[in-house]
Parts: C-alpha cells; structure tokens; sequence
C-alpha cells in the first residue's frame, strides 16, 4: 500500500522508534503517547483493521498480543496494562493499518471513554 503511514513505517521510508521487529510483525514507539509506555505493534501485511481479518491471520493476531505481552515484561509493567484494538473510526481508529496498542505505566478506568 504505497500510501499508508504504517506500511511506509514497515518499508522505513517514515522514522519511528523501533522496540520489536521481525519478519511478519514490527512494533514502534507511538508518536502522541496516551500513557508513559505507548506502543503500536503492527503486521506488515496491510490490514485496514481488524474487521478485514480472516481465519489465515489469526496466528498472526496471536502473535501480536503475545508480543505485547513480552515488550510489557521487558517494560516492567507490572501493575498492569491495556492491550486494545481500534476498530472503526467510530471506535477512535485514525490509521486504517490494523494495530495493536500496547498501554502502560498509568492506572487505567474502565469503562474506557
Ligand atoms: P488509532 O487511533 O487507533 O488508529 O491509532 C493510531 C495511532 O497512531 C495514534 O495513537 C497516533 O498517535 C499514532 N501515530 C500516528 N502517526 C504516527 C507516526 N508517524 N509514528 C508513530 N505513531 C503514530
Ligand atoms: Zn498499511
């Protein structure tokens, strides 16, 4: 997709602060972060969200929870954290590349806003 932000991200044609990256998944600092650890973990494959996914993504989904789960232990996130996955702009999604948000290092309320 030559003109998504996250697929110009995975081709290192825009700087990001790269935390995790391999051949399918690649994870990054986020640009306005909402929480003091804020990071987006991404699959190269260009996604528009989750709602496009199919059965054949879903080790990738997995992937990318379990990935988070790891950048939270190597962060030290102990007093917990929030995975989340907007899906729709009514949803809050702005960059329609599917991806993980991974929070953490602040007390979280639910439900959220
Ligand atoms: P969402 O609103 O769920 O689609 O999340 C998109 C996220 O991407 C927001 O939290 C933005 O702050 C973040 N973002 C937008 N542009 C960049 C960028 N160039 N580098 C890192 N994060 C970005
Ligand atoms: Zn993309």
């Amino acid at each position: 997709m030559d003109d998504c932000l996250f697929c110009k991200i995975s081709r290192k044609e825009i700087p990001a602060k790269l935390v995790y990256s391999d051949d399918e998944i690649f994870a990054f600092e986020d640009i306005q972060p909402q929480s003091p650890s804020h990071i987006l973990i991404c699959p190269r494959k260009h996604l528009p969200s989750l709602a496009e996914a199919s059965p054949e993504d879903a080790g990738l989904l997995g992937r990318m929870q379990l990935i988070a789960a790891k950048l939270a232990t190597e962060r030290n996130l102990n007093d917990g954290y929030r995975t989340v996955i907007n899906n729709g702009s009514g949803a809050g999604q702005s960059v329609f590349h599917l991806h993980l948000h991974l929070l953490g290092g602040r007390a979280f309320r639910w439900p959220p806003g």
